[in-house]
């Protein structure tokens, strides 16, 4: 369990791991930086998510493994690590929050 950081899209104490992924990411200058990608594996928001879901099943509230069949929950591991993404802002909502901003509403 890793209650020390709180989920990126529900805010909830619910994330049971981090995984961690090397990437880059395009500054204002147009240069490649080398930057860590965190991807929170969150009991509230992924259970129903096909590839994280399963990850989810295999783990109780606080992360530990359930007992069960550890050649699964690698598989389920493996297949949730190769096609994990960090999440991308929602640009309209972004676009929104900036315009109420600009009409004072925040
Ligand atoms: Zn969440």
């Amino acid at each position: 369990m890793t209650r020390d950081r709180p989920c990126h899209r529900c805010g909830t104490d619910n994330v049971l791991a981090v995984l961690r992924r090397p990437g880059s990411w395009t500054n204002a200058s147009g240069n490649r930086v080398p930057v860590v990608q965190e991807i929170h594996l969150c009991a509230r928001c992924d259970a129903d998510d096909p590839l994280a879901g399963p990850v989810v099943g295999h783990l109780d509230a606080d992360g530990a493994r359930q007992p069960g069949n550890a050649a699964q929950l690698a598989g389920d591991l493996l297949r949730w690590i190769d096609h994990a993404r960090p999440a991308r802002p929602d640009e309209n909502a972004l676009k929104a929050e900036v315009d109420a901003w600009y009409r004072g509403e925040l």
